[in-house]
């Protein structure tokens, strides 16, 4: 089982929203696993746009990118805002295939959760068409539950932050 991505490809290069952040340290930040940081060195970036990846030797369990500047806000250092696209989009992180859709932490239990504020989702609510998120969650119910899915989540923990409050809770997850 694959996971694929909700948003069109097409939708996201005209949005302004992702890899961009309010502040350097945040859990929005994405999450790489040891294998997807070895894959990305291996295409020949440097080691130091990861935060706990400082030399060749990567031993985390995961790590998050170390953010820059940009204008007023922060952006991943994969990120090109002139293109308004992602470098290293076929090997990207989980965390960042995963969005709009994220993981939360809430009274001991985890949920897939989704932020209302990109705006394909947003367009889905304004239209009643929720169902469409809906369905997508079932898929990912089952993908995050398969082997694959587990193996995912095992070597991305930090991916699964505490609930932020400014999310919608679609379905818990009884891994
Ligand atoms: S906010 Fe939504 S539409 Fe915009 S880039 Fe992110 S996933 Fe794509
Ligand atoms: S790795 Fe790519 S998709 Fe993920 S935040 Fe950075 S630029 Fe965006």
């Amino acid at each position: 089982m694959q996971l694929r991505t909700f948003v069109p490809t097409e939708v996201c290069l005209k949005c302004d929203r992702c890899c961009r952040f309010t502040n350097k340290v945040s859990p929005w930040i994405p999450v790489f696993s040891v294998k997807e940081v070895e894959s990305i060195l291996q295409k020949g970036h440097p080691a130091s746009v990861f935060n706990k990846a400082n030399s060749e030797e990567v031993s985390e369990v995961d790590v998050r990118v170390k953010v820059k500047e940009f204008e007023d806000f922060y952006i991943c250092p994969f990120f090109d805002p002139e293109k308004n696209c992602c470098n290293i989009y076929p090997v990207r992180s989980f965390d960042c295939m995963l969005y709009p859709f994220l993981l939360v932490k809430k009274d001991g239990s985890v949920y897939i959760a989704v932020d209302k504020e990109c705006p394909y989702v947003k367009r889905l609510y304004d239209q009643d068409e929720k169902w469409r998120i809906d369905k997508f969650v079932d898929f990912l119910a089952r993908f995050l539950l398969s082997s694959k899915g587990r193996e995912e989540i095992g070597s991305h923990p930090s991916m699964i932050a505490e609930y932020p409050g400014n999310l919608d809770l679609l379905k818990e997850i009884k891994f």
